[in-house]
């Protein structure tokens, strides 16, 4: 079971953790192409949503919302992608891609193939500010009614 590349490693700078989940800056190529490309990923073996308990389940959405809130307050992108697909690693885990219209791929998702080369060169932001961000963002998600 240790063989699974997500228990071996974070897959990225770990900018926010608790005991259930982390959320990870995704680096290299996708991380330029998308910056502040962040995956969630559960930290035990986990397939499917429906397989995590109602309150773990709304957690780990909770987790996303604030990574989403945190990457529009941050990058300001024309769109959010969410996508959890799962089908490579045994970790339940969302995609939160920041999107604009200029990038290489869009409007298709990220893993097709581009559409076009980049022009814009956008700042990837820091891991610092992501955490601060996800913080306040998760603070107001968890609080609400
Ligand atoms: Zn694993």
């Amino acid at each position: 079971m240790q063989q699974c590349p997500l228990c071996l490693s974070p897959g990225g700078e770990i900018v926010w953790e608790d005991g259930l989940c982390r959320v990870v800056r995704v680096d290299g190529a996708e991380g330029a192409a998308f910056p502040g490309y962040c995956r969630v990923i559960w930290r035990t073996h986990i397939a499917e949503m429906t397989d995590l308990d109602p309150g773990s389940r709304r957690h780990l959405m909770n987790v996303v919302f604030a990574v989403e809130a945190a990457l529009r307050a941050l990058v300001a992108p024309d769109k959010i992608n969410l996508a959890a697909l799962g089908n490579m690693v045994p970790h339940l885990h969302w995609h939160v891609i920041p999107r604009w219209r200029d990038d290489s791929h869009f409007p298709a998702a990220i893993w097709a193939d581009p559409q076009k080369s980049v022009a814009a060169i956008r700042h990837v932001p820091a891991a610092s500010a992501l955490t601060a961000a996800i913080i306040a963002a998760l603070t107001e998600e968890e609080s609400g009614a």
